[in-house]
């Protein structure tokens, strides 16, 4: 102790926590592999807007690094990557331990829904000479976020000869995007009454498609008309395909870096690719881990993780099932020896609304990736609340691998809260504990989040599963 420090100042050193911006404490080599790591980032996040085209590009990139779809008539060894694929949104990637899985395998799972508006079955329609879609929110949304902006159109219609056609408009420059209009604020002022969450209703997120009508001397609903036989052009459909279909409405913005200084970035649909993209990032980088190794992307986390593409499912106990049955090892002696970080973002404390935020127990942006011990609302309820002993495990790891990292919870006790996945899998009898990026305006049309803590969730993700 010589550095001219008094005794208290050397015991606060050896007692108490520091606290330190992650971007002090890092060097310029770990912030600028955080800054090269997030322009793949914001690629991910420009093709992968819904579940459907997530879990496609999340399979493009796992095969270009040897994983092939798994084959339950084939043995597999230790080093060989698989991937099982859900439906089409839902997927685990998982890379064979040297050991034999009953002694765990390590799982990172994140999800890669995020709120939006949906279609409704019938969507279509014809007022004053203007065609619009019927939505049906999917997530908590603030709905007067989703006024005059522009909006993208994606998703499938599942067509009754089996075939499925594919949706995109609105993401290229040259595309025409749709829009939800809002009331002028010159005539608002019985609208700016309501309460903040009345301010745009459900039944009001009506979205403009449409106001050319299909030339003809008589008859009604001509612009509906020219919209639906633009539709039958680019995809065969008619109307009665809508009822069959998955059309999903999200922002047409793209990623971008957001600050003069480029250390953070904005975009839809952050929660939760941003820790989607590490966790699956992590798994392709990995090679020979000693347990084996599983990332999953699930959909649905958003609405409660309910249906068979939600983490509430029988999915992931299939999925390390099959892997045990493979090597003749016991699914459940595997499944209660696992590990798993649920891979979740967190709500990092807005400058200028501090005041929901208990400041000790709050996440920051740049201060790293978010350990979050437990989640839900009020008394804990609705939460998984890791271990004691499961939480100082991952702390060591952390520590051990120099990954700036934070501890978090949702806000004040009071106020609110929130669940993740991490409940569904602790049912299943093993450790896991939420791990994620903290991001601003959560669930927004676009949310913001620092590269410094996303790559340090990529690095945790790699740690723990390698
Ligand atoms: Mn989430
Ligand atoms: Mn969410």
């Amino acid at each position: 102790m010589s550095d001219n420090k008094t005794v208290a100042e050397s015991l606060k050193d050896e007692l108490f926590i520091t606290r330190k911006n992650g971007r002090l404490k890092a060097d310029e080599k770990i912030l600028s592999e955080a800054q090269n790591y997030c322009e793949d980032y914001k690629i991910f996040l420009d093709n992968a807007k819904t579940e459907r085209e997530a879990v496609k590009i999340a399979i493009k990139l796992a095969e270009s690094k040897g994983f092939k779809e798994f084959d339950r008539n084939k043995k597999y060894n230790a080093g060989d990557k698989v991937y099982i694929n859900n439906r089409g949104k839902t997927v685990a990637f998982a890379i064979i331990g040297s050991e034999n899985i009953e002694n765990g395998a390590n799982i990172c799972a994140a999800h890669i829904d995020s709120p939006r508006l949906d279609l409704k079955p019938n969507p279509l329609y014809e007022e004053i000479e203007l065609a619009l879609f019927k939505t049906h929110y999917y997530g908590g949304i603030k709905k007067y976020q989703w006024t005059a902006i522009p909006l993208a159109l994606h998703g499938v219609f599942a067509l009754k000869d089996g075939s499925v056609k594919e949706v995109i408009i609105g993401e290229n420059d040259n595309e025409p995007k749709f829009v939800i209009n809002d009331l002028l604020p010159h005539l608002a002022q019985e609208q700016s009454k309501r309460t903040l969450n009345e301010g745009i209703k459900g039944e009001e997120l009506n979205v403009l498609v449409g106001s050319h009508p299909f030339k003809a001397d008589k008859g009604s609903e001509l612009v509906k008309l020219n919209v639906l036989k633009l539709f039958n052009e680019k995809y065969g459909i008619t109307e009665s395909d809508f009822l069959s279909a998955e059309l999903e409405l999200v922002p047409a913005f793209k990623a971008c870096d957001i600050g003069i200084d480029r250390s953070m970035i904005g975009s839809y649909g952050q929660d939760d690719r941003v820790c989607a993209y590490p966790a699956l990032t992590a798994i392709t980088d990995i090679e020979n881990p000693l347990k084996t190794a599983i990332t999953i992307l699930a959909d649905k986390e958003e609405i409660g993780s309910m249906g068979n593409t939600g983490l509430e499912s029988d999915f992931l106990r299939y999925v390390i099932g099959d892997l045990a049955k493979n090597q003749g090892a016991d699914e459940t002696v595997a499944i209660r020896n696992s590990k798993c970080l649920s891979a979740d973002v967190n709500a990092a404390t807005d400058p200028t609304f501090q005041e929901v935020m208990e400041r000790r127990n709050a996440s920051f942006l740049n201060y790293g990736v978010v350990l979050t011990k437990y989640t839900g609302a009020g008394g804990k309820s609705g939460t998984s609340d890791a271990s004691a002993e499961f939480v100082a495990r991952i702390r060591n790891m952390l520590d051990e691998n120099d990954i700036i990292w934070q501890i978090g919870e949702l806000g004040r006790v009071d106020l609110g809260g929130g669940g993740t996945v991490a409940q569904y899998i602790a049912n299943m009898g093993l450790d896991v504990v939420d791990l994620g990026v903290p991001v601003l305006s959560m669930h927004a049309p676009f949310e913001t989040t620092a590269k410094l803590d996303i790559y340090m969730c990529y690095k945790a993700m790699f740690e723990f599963m390698k």
